[in-house]
């Protein structure tokens, strides 16, 4: 990318912090090296990134479907950013498939859909898409164009993908906070913009699920929560509202799995969370037409919620063992490091 180019860059529908994060973080890089960049994503993102430098040029398909098509049309590159299947785009996936445009993934999900881009950066190790895309901009020995606007976003994703250094670390993760933090964000008022952001509707919707809609199931060390129709019209609930419901059922000393299950207008849409080595991501695929990661997953069934819950319920058993194994309270101590000294008397 010497030349300036007509860059578009995606990211997934009901894109999160390190979607978003992402595709700013290389917009403003791209900017700098002179390229002219889009932005667009299938539809809104949650009112807690509405601070984010450079969010008001996001082009959202839903509401903007007119002017996706000609910055899809002109792009001599396309970046997929936070997905690897290009249904998660929905209709901007066919409007950048039928593109000439050289297309570069960026992803840490499983299992990357065969042909997907030209060039593939895909490592599901990876705590998140901004680390890759951090690791992406050395590669293109872009480094020293890494301000502190650009790190800002990229923590937002490494903070919102490891739900605050909770999962999905490495030694990895920490280096490349303290390198971010070293670029002048500033940590503490990043985390209280991103994780103290709760209107009072969704703490009050909170509440009502977690004390009217929720569901523990000892045996299978499984909670459940569920929010209907009725819920969605009562809390008048709007996309984003239910952002990280599912975690609070693993707060639970005896919940290893953890599933949130709410009706939208056509589909029941499906989250999942997990512990140690249980996959929620085979869940997910074989079950509920979805993906995701080992231990956070996502899909959707068109049964309704009655019976997606029956079906959800009905995977129990069939993973009890698993389920038994991660109840089984791991050391968190799992690797030494060096050898004891040798005793030398
Ligand atoms: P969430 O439960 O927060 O919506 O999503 C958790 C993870 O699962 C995210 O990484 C998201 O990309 C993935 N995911 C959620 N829903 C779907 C889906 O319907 N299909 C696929 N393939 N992945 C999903
Ligand atoms: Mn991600």
């Amino acid at each position: 990318m010497e030349q300036p180019r007509k860059v578009l860059l995606t990211a997934h529908r009901n894109p999160d912090g390190d979607a978003i994060g992402s595709m700013l973080g290389l917009y403003h890089l791209l900017r700098k090296l002179g390229h002219e960049v889009a932005m667009a994503v299938p539809s809104a993102f949650p009112e807690f990134l509405d601070w984010m430098p450079g969010v008001d040029q996001i082009l959202i398909h839903d509401d903007q479907a007119e002017a996706c098509s000609p910055v899809a049309e002109g792009a001599e590159v396309v970046f997929y950013l936070d997905f690897n299947d290009i249904e998660r785009i929905d209709k901007l996936g066919e409007l950048c498939h039928a593109t000439e445009a050289f297309k570069v993934m960026i992803d840490h999900h499983l299992d990357p859909q065969d042909g997907i881009a030209d060039y593939m950066l895909s490592e599901p190790s990876a705590s998140s898409t901004c680390e890759l895309v951090w690791d992406f901009i050395h590669l293109m020995g872009w480094e020293a164009l890494i301000d502190c606007r650009v790190a800002e976003c990229l923590f937002t994703g490494l903070l919102t993908d490891t739900g605050g250094f909770k999962y999905a670390t490495s030694p990895r993760v920490y280096r490349l906070a303290a390198d971010l933090v070293e670029k002048g964000v500033d940590d503490v008022v990043l985390q209280d913009r991103l994780f103290n952001s709760m209107t009072e509707k969704q703490l009050r919707l909170l509440g009502h699920a977690l004390a009217h809609r929720m569901e523990i199931l000892d045996e299978y060390h499984t909670g459940i929560i569920t929010l209907t129709k009725k819920d969605y019209e009562r809390f008048e609930i709007a996309r984003g509202d239910t952002e990280g419901i599912v975690n609070y059922l693993l707060k639970l000393r005896n919940v290893k799995l953890a599933a949130f299950i709410h009706e939208q207008p056509t589909i029941t849409k499906i989250s999942l969370r997990s512990k140690g080595d249980l996959s929620v991501q085979e869940i997910a695929q074989r079950y509920f037409k979805g993906g995701g990661h080992k231990n956070a997953s996502g899909g959707y069934s068109y049964i309704g919620l009655g019976p997606t819950v029956r079906k959800f319920k009905s995977v129990l058993p069939k993973i009890k063992d698993q389920l038994d194994r991660v109840a089984e309270l791991p050391d968190p101590c799992h690797s030494t490091g060096k050898e004891a000294p040798h005793d030398a008397g």
